[in-house]
């Protein structure tokens, strides 16, 4: 029989994960291990991106997995985070464009504008240009930059790929985060561009959406100070036909089989991994 290391394909092969230090990435960097891969963890939080690397080196004492500082918004430092990458391993093979995230300066309070019944709250009126920037940036230029950075070696020998981090938001726009929702649209649609743009160069583009996760970014919108879920905590709830949050390692498995020779002829999709919310009217 086969293993299943061997149809993944991955093995021995090397992925650079942005945004490694936090929740979700540190996560499917330690999939990655677990199938063979070595792994480079970037994270402007350095200290997290080498403690991560440390926990997993302790882990996989067969791959290689190395922490280091990058900024995902200054070519520069992707640039210099590369140069340090390439002194332990010889090629890199795969993106996992994972930095991003939201902030409260971008963020209403209202869901909508109700006239006379909610003017207290916050609304698009009170949304800080900054914020608006630094949350757009984030995660748009964030995916731009270290894909321009790392994916051109890809190119060059014509096969690897690239996954990046969406959002539920990014098909429907959820209330409150409009700067997060349309940045994470225009990840679907440069997933889908440069899916294209690459499609005879071997090496695919792809991304998984995720729904409803509780971390450090969102917690502040899902949980009140004694840990009830608030009412919009409630109402993901209820929008989700699997009547839950997702557990972290629910990332892994389709991360893995977008990176895999499991996806061959897979470029330019978004999956979501969401227990059905994408699928629900709510009816
Ligand atoms: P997180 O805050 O735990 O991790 C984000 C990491 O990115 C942090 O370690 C942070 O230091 C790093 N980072 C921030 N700015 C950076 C920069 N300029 N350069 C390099 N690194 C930077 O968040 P998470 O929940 O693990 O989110 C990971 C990805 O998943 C994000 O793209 C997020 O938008 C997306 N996502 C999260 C959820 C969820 O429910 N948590 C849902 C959908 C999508």
């Amino acid at each position: 029989m086969i293993s299943t290391n061997v149809l993944l394909g991955l093995e021995g092969k090397t992925a650079v994960v942005t945004g490694a230090g936090g929740i979700i990435c540190s996560r499917i960097a330690e999939g990655l291990c677990e199938v063979g891969m070595n792994v480079m963890l970037l994270d402007i939080d350095e200290a997290r991106a080498i403690e991560q690397a440390a926990i997993l080196k302790e882990k996989f004492p067969e791959v290689i997995v190395e922490g280091f500082f990058a900024n995902v918004l200054d070519k520069r430092s992707l640039e210099s985070a590369k140069k340090r990458i390439l002194s332990f391993v010889s090629a890199i093979d795969f993106i996992v464009n994972g930095a991003g995230g939201n902030s409260p300066k971008a963020t209403t309070q209202a869901e909508e504008i109700i006239p006379g019944v909610n003017d207290e709250l916050t609304n698009f009126f009170d949304l800080e240009m900054d914020g608006f920037d630094h949350v757009f940036n984030l995660n748009f230029k964030g995916t731009i930059l270290p894909t321009m950075v790392f994916g051109k070696d890809l190119i060059e020998r014509g096969e690897g790929g690239i996954l990046n981090i969406s959002s539920m938001n990014a098909f429907r726009p959820l209330t409150k985060i409009p700067a997060y929702s349309a940045a994470k649209s225009s990840i679907n649609n440069f997933t889908q561009w440069l899916a294209v743009h690459f499609a005879k160069t071997g090496v695919r583009v792809n991304a998984i959406a995720p729904g409803f996760f509780v971390t450090t970014q969102n917690k502040f919108l899902l949980f009140d100070e004694k840990g009830n879920n608030t009412e919009r905590g409630q109402k993901i709830i209820n929008g989700t036909p699997m009547g839950r949050y997702g557990e972290i390692d629910e990332l892994v498995g389709t991360s893995v089989y977008l990176l895999s020779d499991m996806s061959k002829f897979v470029t330019g999709v978004v999956i979501p991994i969401d227990g059905g919310f994408s699928a629900y009217s709510g009816v």
